[in-house]
């Protein structure tokens, strides 16, 4: 039998990446269909990192809670050569930038099976396990989906827009007939996850070492977990690497055996550095590993595709109520795929100290580094945060940058800023309430945006209490913020009088 029902927006693949962006649409109260071809969830580790502004997007979709219950924060990210020499060290703030750690360390089945929790508790998302998505018809007006059940049924859907979250091997990338751009960095490495029966107190944290014997990383999987990585060497065949007898000998040196741990999983994964050089064709969207894929160095592979769900959240549930233009939409990839090209390029570089088998290479390598540090220099500093173009403010220098939440008061309430006084568009000022600066069109317009406006300060409404807003006004030299939904900043002005034209400026971006 064969069913056609309709929806705002059908998500195919229900990866970290799906969950994240049918919450988010849903909390926006657009009907989602997801399609999972996997009847049940995937039940092994893989990532096990998230940094703060994940964090954020975390609390945006509503479980701050769960994901800090059931994660870490690291402090140290040590790189050691083999005689145990620093060649470089990554400190992480407890607070980082989006109010949250800097580093979080996490098993990615628990935080899959938190964001499932949260997608069930909405009633707008119709998900779908069991149904792997092997058609898509594309128009002007709507995509339809064929779907092929578990149980051999067709099933037929239609949306408004289709979004791609189907992962590496991606059916929908097929449909969207982008280029990819590899850039031909890849090796195989046996991963191991392991629970420890008694509880370990590890420093630092997470540690790679840069042996060219045996390239090894020692990374905390989340609470009660150890995550091993090693490099395959020359001549060593994938089954032989990919054996649990394998495992528990390259585990042995560190003193774990059956006796006093658990082996949840060991699997070679080859890591890749590449991504897609378009993310839409007309009403077909993708998102995640469907879009790009990285080296694991920098933990960023998943946080990359969050970023992605939270960019495109906001521009879809515009476009679906008609109060921005479809061409909005193209921003989507012009501002996500310099960002994602600058993080694929920083996994790279740290992928380049620890991949290397050839000692005399591993030498010159450490001379280098160990130089450098000494010297004061990083050899391989983090990327910058900022968006590619889009829709910002022209000309800003504050534009496509990531902005920051701290702690704050308003009457008795005390915590982050987006639970205190809102999330969505924002305009903040150290100075005055910014939105008692708009005109009325302007007023109106960022009403209908349901747009949030706050007077921060030492002794404002929404108060400052670690002075975190007071430092970040005066090292930018403006006055007045525009956030996006994303918290990236869509612009600034140095006077909180030019709010109305800061405003009027994104109506004029989102009509375009
Ligand atoms: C060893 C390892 C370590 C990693 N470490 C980190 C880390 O520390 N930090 C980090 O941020 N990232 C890390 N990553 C990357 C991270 O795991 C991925 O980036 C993330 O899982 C991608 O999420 P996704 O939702 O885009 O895709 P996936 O999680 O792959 O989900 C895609 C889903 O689509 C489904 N699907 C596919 N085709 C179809 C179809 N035709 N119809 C219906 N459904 C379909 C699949 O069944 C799957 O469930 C790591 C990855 C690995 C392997």
């Amino acid at each position: 039998m064969t069913t056609t029902t309709r929806y705002d927006v059908a998500i195919v693949g229900y990866g970290p990446v799906g969950q994240a962006l049918a919450i988010l649409l849903a909390q926006r109260r657009w009907r989602v269909a997801v399609f999972e071809k996997q009847p049940l969830a995937y039940p092994l580790p893989r990532a096990v990192h998230f940094d703060h502004e994940i964090g954020r997007i975390f609390q945006t979709i509503g479980v701050a809670d769960e994901i800090r219950g059931a994660s870490e924060s690291a402090d140290i990210y040590e790189w050691r050569n083999a005689a145990g020499a620093t060649l470089l060290r990554f400190d992480s703030q407890e607070s980082g930038l989006s109010g949250w750690p800097e580093a979080n360390m996490f098993a990615q089945p628990e935080i899959e099976r938190l964001l499932d929790l949260r997608a069930r508790s909405l009633a707008s998302i119709d998900l779908n396990r069991g149904h792997e998505v092997v058609g898509i018809r594309h128009s002007d007006k709507c995509v339809g989906v064929e779907c092929l059940t578990a149980e051999g049924r067709h099933f037929e859907a239609e949306a408004r827009f289709v979004v791609g979250c189907d992962g590496a091997n991606s059916f929908v990338r097929q449909h969207v007939g982008a280029n990819i751009t590899d850039l031909g960095f890849f090796f195989d490495w046996l991963i191991v996850d392991l629970k420890p029966h008694l509880a370990q107190k590890w420093s630092p944290l997470n540690i790679q070492i840069c042996d060219p014997k045996r390239p090894t990383t020692l990374v905390s999987g989340g609470p009660g977990r150890r995550r091993w990585e090693f490099m395959r060497l020359p001549g060593e065949s994938i089954e032989e690497l990919n054996s649990e007898t394998t495992a528990w000998r390259l585990l042995k040196p560190w003193g774990f055996d059956p006796a006093n741990s658990t082996l949840e999983r060991h699997t070679v994964y080859r890591f890749q550095a590449r991504w897609i050089d378009a993310w839409r064709r007309g009403r077909l969207l993708l998102a995640g590993d469907a879009a790009h894929q990285m080296p694991p160095f920098a933990g960023q592979g998943m946080c990359s595709g969050l970023r992605d769900a939270i960019n495109l959240a906001w521009k879809l549930d515009l476009v679906l109520a008609g109060r921005a233009s479809p061409e909005v939409l193209d921003s989507y990839s012009s501002e996500r795929i310099p960002h994602v090209q600058a993080v694929i390029n920083f996994s790279m570089a740290l992928g380049r100290v620890i991949c290397v088998l050839d000692p005399a290479e591993a030498q010159l390598r450490d001379a280098a580094m160990i130089g450098a540090q000494k010297e004061g220099q990083r050899s391989t500093p983090p990327p910058r945060l900022n968006i590619g173009p889009g829709i910002l403010h022209d000309g800003d220098p504050c534009a496509g940058r990531l902005f920051l939440q701290g702690r704050v008061r308003c009457g008795q309430t005390t915590g982050l800023f987006d639970d205190v006084v809102g999330r969505g568009w924002t305009l903040l000022s150290p100075s005055a309430d910014p939105a008692s600066k708009l005109g009325r069109e302007a007023a109106a317009f960022f009403a209908s945006l349901g747009g949030v406006s706050a007077h921060v300060g030492a002794d404002a409404v929404v108060q400052d209490i670690d002075g975190t807003y007071a430092r970040w006004f005066a090292d930018a030299g403006v006055d007045v913020v525009l956030q996006r939904p994303d918290f990236y900043l869509f612009g600034s002005a140095t006077s909180v009088k030019a709010t109305s034209s800061l405003v009027n400026e994104l109506r004029r971006r989102l009509a375009a």
